[in-house]
């Protein structure tokens, strides 16, 4: 193999050097991207957190009902020989209330989901395994076991113990859970500010007619979609064009007010040795060629602190090819989980699936493929995969019609139809 090209995982790795190392920096010199903010949790979905959050209480802070039906001392379950047990109902206790009852063995208390666990009471029998009659129920004794159909106090979080960790990118789940213990406000880390660059002559804005030789800059639109899903401030760069001046003022530009750069072509060969020139003068930027497919060039590294930032800080940068697939699975790929890292989250590696190909597909060893695939069940109900048809890294549909990465990893060779293959799936992250 050509010894020039980086595989997917040192590209990877160096990527996650360079990002610990930045937010190092940052936070040594309590630069505005190790900064925290606090604020109301509704506005904290995909937001990153940046302290624990311990439990003040017990959740639930008492033991209560996990059905409706009626709450008996679980003794009766033991001492009865006969299979059914006959219980006299003297009272109810719905969700909220919090009246005492004394209650003998054979007594029970109607109660509903969520209702307070009357004392010497500890098993609920849910009210369609009861037959009723007048103030008596009965049921049989294999219906419930001892304990059963209660929530126990502190079951689901217990006081002072961290209910959430810092570096969390918040879901709709942990925010209900918060809500759960009372907690109206969170420390989130600062919202990452990143600035969005197209490069090339031909490229052409929306609601302009196409001139001969142009096309349409649809990178930046691709690229907004993906930086959306993930919850920071966008700094639109609009289109530069090929020529060094332009690049450099638009790089300082962006450099001034933004964390991270991330610019589309103008990274291949041929194109790069002039990029290059800008870049080094700006920076310390790394022209990778990645044994990948598709994505195979890519720009990375970081630009110097320029005047006029805010802090004395570099800007990370990356330099995607301008391939409108290779854009976006470079983007996924490399620049996600570089952000989110910058930006204090903890992530873990995507798990992937093991699902059978339905489709022979050709691969040389030596390059790692993130074909676009879709996920269906065969006549038998089985799980397979297959690729969109024509993979060429300028052909959106590939990806648009994609449900899923058919990653085929650096040392794989061809496919045969039935092999097992990883899959990732986009999940809407794509
Ligand atoms: P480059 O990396 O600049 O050599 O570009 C590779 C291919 O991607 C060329 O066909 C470009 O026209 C195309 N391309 C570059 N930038 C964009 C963009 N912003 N939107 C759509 N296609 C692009
Ligand atoms: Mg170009």
């Amino acid at each position: 193999m050509d010894t020039e090209f980086i595989s997917v995982t040192e590209a990877r790795e160096a990527i996650h050097q360079l990002v610990a190392q930045l937010s190092l920096e940052a936070a040594s010199k309590s630069a505005p991207l190790a900064l925290n903010e606090v604020i109301a949790i509704e506005h904290a979905m995909n937001r990153i957190l940046a302290n624990d959050i311990l439990s003040p209480i017990d959740v639930p802070a008492a033991d209560n009902s996990a059905m409706d039906g009626y709450a008996f001392q679980s003794s009766q379950l033991q001492n009865i020989k006969q299979e059914k047990i006959k219980l006299k109902i003297v009272g109810s206790i719905l969700a909220g209330q919090t009246q005492e009852f004394n209650l003998s063995p054979s007594d029970c208390l109607k109660i509903t989901t969520g209702a307070l666990m009357p004392k010497d009471c500890d098993t609920v029998i849910p009210q369609e395994f009861v037959e009723l009659d007048n103030d008596m129920i009965s049921f049989s004794v294999k219906a419930v076991k001892p304990g059963e159909n209660r929530r126990l106090r502190g079951e689901d979080l217990k006081a002072n113990l961290p209910a959430l960790i810092a570096g969390r990118i918040l879901r709709p789940s942990d925010i209900g859970l918060l809500a759960s213990l009372g907690i109206s406000s969170i420390p989130v880390k600062r919202k990452l500010k990143v600035a969005l660059i197209s490069s090339g002559d031909e490229l052409q804005n929306l609601g302009a007619p196409l001139q001969k030789g142009q096309i349409y800059d649809s990178n930046r639109y691709s690229l907004q979609g993906l930086l959306k899903r993930l919850d920071l401030d966008l700094i639109d760069c609009g289109i530069v064009r090929d020529n060094p001046d332009s690049l450099r003022k638009a790089f300082i530009q962006a450099a001034q007010h933004a964390d991270v750069i991330i610019s589309s072509g103008g990274v291949s060969v041929g194109e790069a040795d002039f990029t290059k020139q800008i870049m080094q003068e700006l920076g310390a930027i790394d022209f990778w060629k990645i044994a990948m497919r598709p994505g195979r060039p890519m720009a990375f590294g970081a630009l110097n602190a320029v005047a006029g930032k805010t802090w004395a800080g570099k800007t990370l940068f990356f330099g995607l090819p301008g391939n409108p697939v290779a854009v976006m699975v470079t983007f996924y790929q490399f620049v996600r989980s570089a952000l989110l890292e910058l930006n204090g989250a903890k992530l873990t590696r995507p798990t992937l699936l093991k699902v059978r190909t339905a489709e022979a597909i050709r691969k040389k060893p030596g390059r790692t493929e993130f074909q676009r695939g879709i996920l269906f069940k065969n006549d038998q109900g089985e799980l397979r995969t297959k690729t969109t048809g024509s993979q060429g890294a300028g052909i959106l549909r590939s990806i648009s019609e994609a449900d899923c990465f058919i990653i085929l990893h650096h040392e794989q060779g061809n496919i045969e139809v039935n092999d097992w293959v990883d899959v990732e799936i986009f999940d809407g992250l794509l």
